[in-house]
Order: C-alpha cells, then structure tokens, then sequence
C-alpha cells in the first residue's frame, strides 16, 4: 500500500503496509492552516510517515496538532520524532495519561512489541465524554470510547461529504494489563454506531464507507458478544 488520498482532505500516511509493519493506520487532516495527524505508528516508522506526508504534496513542518487516540505503543511511539520535526501539539485523554507520560510498558504494550518507548507530554489532556475543538477551518469532536483502554478516544468530523469518524481500535483486543474493559467498549461501540458516520478510518482494519461502517462495528460487537 501507498499513502494515498482516502476523502477530500483526509490522508492515509502511516500503517503496516505503508510506513512500517508495527504502525497502526496513521491519518492526516488537512485542516487548512495547520495538518493534524491522528496516531503516530510505533516509532520506527515515523521517518516513513513524515517522507508519505511530503510524497502526499504537504508540508510535515504544518503538523500542528497530533491526536493520541490511546497509549498503546503501536499509536504513540512516534511521538518524540514527529513533535520534533513540526512542533506539534499532543492531544490525548486523561484516562491513558500514565501510558502517555509515565510510559509503563505494560499499559503501553510496549513489552508485546519489544519497542522501547520513552515518555512523552501531553499538551492538551481530554476530560470528560465529549470535547469540541476547532483545529485550523474544522471542528474536531473528541469522543471517550472506553474499553479497549481506560482512555480511548474516537474523533469526529463533519466535513462537506459527510462525517468522518476515526474510530481506532474498533476490533480490541482486550486485556487486563492494559486496563481493558468489555462491558464499557460495548456501550462506546453504541455510541460510536449513534454517531451514523460515512467513513470510518479503523486503527488497524483501514477504510470502510457509507452501510459498511455499520457493519463492521456490529460485526465486532457480535464477534465479542461470545467470548
Ligand atoms: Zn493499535
Ligand atoms: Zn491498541
């Protein structure tokens, strides 16, 4: 796969078969003024991301704000280089905190992957279920989806085709080491379908559109309603 154009203003940059085989789907906005990445791959692979970026005709250095929809390694690892390369703003919500900026290995998975992660600040700590944020000319709506960790978070946008929700570990895994949570994922997998979106951008799974967003979040729902 190569970084492409997903939607108007929405770019694939990052994932394992586009930056380095440990990243999760790694998504950029165009958000006129500034670029804002959602997810920053394990590490490794941030060099890839920020060059996908540039072959994508934009300019890295416009990164302004990188969102950190949860503290596994495979999302935040590529934190330092890209913050280092743009100056970005790290958003990221309370509840995954202590992966974020104490970076123990177990709520980061960090362990798992063998990739050492060193801590990292968060500029902007999300409380609460819902924030909405205008980054450059959009409105960013953070939304807490518990459950695969403590302090997921899916993001968000309505833009002139319709809405767009970075929906990031939809599929699990679940774990007690990082804080996993079944029971309260079902009930932000219900709040995700509420939100009726028309692109769905997964942490892992890529793209889906318009009926088959809905199926795949029912499909995971079902998926782990037998275990
Ligand atoms: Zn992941
Ligand atoms: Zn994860």
């Amino acid at each position: 796969m190569v970084p492409k154009e997903i939607a108007k203003r929405i770019y694939l940059v990052g994932g394992s078969g586009v930056s380095h085989p440990a990243d999760c789907c790694v998504y950029l906005v165009d958000a006129g003024e500034e670029l804002v990445l959602i997810d920053s791959g394990a590490g490794p692979g941030a060099g890839a991301i920020l060059a996908n970026v540039e072959a994508l005709g934009l300019d890295s250095s416009r990164i302004g704000h990188l969102v950190a929809t949860h503290c596994h390694i495979d999302h935040i690892g590529g934190i330092s280089r890209i913050r280092e390369a743009s100056g970005c703003r790290v958003i990221a919500h309370r509840g995954d905190r202590d992966g974020i900026e104490v970076g123990d290995p177990r709520l980061t998975a960090a362990d798992l992957y063998g990739i050492e992660y060193w801590p990292e600040k968060i500029d902007t700590v999300l409380e609460g279920d819902e924030t909405a944020m205008k980054l450059g000319d959009l409105e960013f709506h953070f939304i807490a989806a518990p459950g695969h960790t403590p302090g997921s978070i899916a993001v968000y946008i309505d833009m002139e085709e319709g809405r767009v929700l970075f929906g990031q570990d939809v599929h699990g895994p679940f774990s007690d080491s990082w804080g996993s949570d079944i029971d309260r994922w079902r009930r932000s997998m219900e709040k995700l379908l509420d939100l009726e979106a028309d692109l769905l951008c997964e942490g892992h799974a890529g793209v889906f559109r318009g009926g088959e967003v809905r199926g795949y979040i029912e499909a995971q729902l079902l998926r782990y309603s037998r275990a």
